[in-house]
């Protein structure tokens, strides 16, 4: 039988400077439309000066293991596909937005054709196992995707040499992007 595959992602926060590239790459290969976003940066600052910290992150949809806007989806537009990815199927989706009142990450937006849009961690390319697009430009190298399940993949190896953290652990929806701090 085969090992079921957990797709997630590390995020080097010490190796990302918010150049945007990762945003540029992401908006060019999944075509978004103005406005639409699947990844952003986000700048958290800590501290009190002139004893400051800033934490610079490329942040996507976390692939949550316990994703509450699956459960919010009233049509089933909003399921679990390879690798644990939460996805949106376009066909099925009213543009409803429990899914987007339910994510505590605001990972969700409304595409101008009414549907909800999110990142797929790029699973036309990851599921032929090339890695995702914003993984792929990243100048600094920061993003590491992969199978979480594979205790040698580079992202599992990764994980276990660095210490990480997720955002929102309090949200209980068991994220699979882990920033690397
Ligand atoms: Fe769903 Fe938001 Fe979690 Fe992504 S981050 S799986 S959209 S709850
Ligand atoms: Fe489901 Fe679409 Fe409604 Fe979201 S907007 S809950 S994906 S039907």
């Amino acid at each position: 039988m085969s090992r079921q595959k957990r797709y997630g992602m590390a995020v080097d926060t010490r190796r990302c400077v918010g150049c945007n590239a990762c945003v540029i790459a992401c908006k060019t290969e999944n075509a978004l439309p103005e406005g639409g976003f699947r990844d952003w940066i986000a700048q958290e600052v800590w501290g009190t000066f002139p004893d400051l910290t800033m934490q610079i992150r490329s942040e996507r949809c976390n692939q949550c293991s316990d994703a509450p806007c699956v459960g919010a989806c009233p049509t089933g537009a909003s399921h679990v596909g390879e690798g644990g990815v939460v996805l949106v199927d376009a066909a099925k989706c009213t543009g409803c937005k429990a899914c987007i009142a339910s994510c505590p990450y605001g990972a969700r937006y409304v595409h101008p054709d009414g549907h909800v849009d999110k990142c797929t961690f790029c699973l036309h390319r990851t599921s032929k196992g090339e890695t995702t697009a914003c993984a792929e430009v990243c100048p600094t190298r920061s993003l590491t995707f992969g199978d979480l399940a594979d205790p040698d993949s580079a992202i599992s190896k990764l994980l276990a040499s660095r210490r990480h953290e997720v955002v929102k652990p309090e949200a209980g929806t068991e994220p699979n992007v882990h920033f690397l701090i």
